[in-house]
């Protein structure tokens, strides 16, 4: 049986999940605050909500992907939230990537209304997203879990069970940390490729094949290659997830010195080109330093399957 699910926040994420969740056969009520994504979503088949209570209403469960805790707790507790249209028993499903205190804390807020929560925070960027092929992360009650899991499934390859509410939001943070340490280390070698007068190509590919590869380098030095530096992801979101990686370094006890520059090296990147430009575009601050691109040809501006 496909359960029907509210969604709400249909932006570069949300907006290419919630289609797998269509794909699929799941009914899926919508909500977000850009008329346009909307529009979108119902242009596919789904049908659209005034407000996340009137979504969650309808459809008795919910699943949020929202910029940052700060809305998903307006999304959730405000006036007009799901907790206001959620039916006891019902579930929220919250896909955003927050700080495991955040989690802790809006999941509580749901609780005390009879909700349960499943944390739901997703990685591999939007084009696996578009695929059905991003990987989740779940933090949870094993039986809410299961209950969901034809959900998951529909928009996701693989999931892992992180372990209670919270354990997601840590390992998102750790894949996320490591993955701009990842992107800033590429930069430095495409730089170093070109500086020592290789054929860019040539080098992504062989750097492809060896023991220094990444995923992403196999896919954003892509774009870098391409110019478009267009990951669907922005540096307002990088700076988010490094601030609850430096917490957690806090919190935990562990010295983060590679995440620590690398976030300075991201407030830099912010400065120069705003918060709403590419996480990607990290790799300009390189190129305007030394004072030359990393263009090749033959490399996408947008990642497909
Ligand atoms: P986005 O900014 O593109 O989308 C956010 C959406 O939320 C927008 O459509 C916006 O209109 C909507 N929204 C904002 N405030 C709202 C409100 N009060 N009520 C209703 N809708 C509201 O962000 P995104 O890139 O889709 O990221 C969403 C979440 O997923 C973030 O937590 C991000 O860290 C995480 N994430 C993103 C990616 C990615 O590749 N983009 C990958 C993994 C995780």
């Amino acid at each position: 049986m496909t359960l029907p699910y509210a969604f709400i926040g249909l932006g570069h994420l949300g907006g290419n999940l919630a289609p797998s969740l269509q794909r699929n056969g799941f009914a899926v009520t919508v909500f977000d605050r850009d008329a346009a994504a909307v529009e979108r979503l119902v242009a596919l088949g789904a049908s659209a909500a005034g407000s996340p209570a009137e979504a969650a209403a309808r459809a008795g469960n919910a699943i949020t992907c929202l910029p940052s805790p700060k809305v998903s707790e307006t999304v959730l507790a405000g006036p007009d939230g799901l907790l206001q249209g959620l039916p006891a028993g019902g579930t929220w499903i919250e896909m955003s990537t927050n700080g495991r205190d955040d989690i802790l804390q809006l999941a509580a807020l749901a609780s005390a209304k009879g909700i349960e929560t499943l944390e739901c925070p997703v990685t591999g960027g939007v084009h696996l997203a578009a695929a059905g092929k991003i990987t989740a992360l779940v933090g949870g009650d094993a039986a809410l879990y299961e209950r969901h899991r034809p959900a998951i499934e529909a928009m996701c390859a693989k999931s892992f069970l992180m372990g209670p509410i919270g354990s997601a939001a840590v390992i998102k943070v750790i894949t996320n940390m490591l993955a701009f340490i990842h992107l800033v280390a590429a930069g430095e070698a495409l730089m170093l490729a070109k500086q020592g007068g290789l054929d860019l190509a040539q080098a992504y590919h062989a750097i492809v094949a060896s023991s220094g590869n990444s995923f992403v380098h196999e896919t954003e030095s892509q774009l870098v290659l391409n110019g478009s530096y267009d990951i669907g992801f922005t540096m307002d979101l990088a700076l988010k997830d490094l601030g609850f990686a430096l917490a957690m370094g806090r919190d935990f006890g562990t010295p983060l010195d590679l995440a620590s520059r690398v976030n300075a090296i991201f407030e830099e990147g912010k400065r120069a080109y705003g918060g709403g430009a590419w996480s990607t575009q990290i790799v300009k601050l390189l190129e305007d330093e030394v004072g030359t691109e990393l263009r090749a040809p033959g490399f996408p501006a947008k990642l497909e399957l």
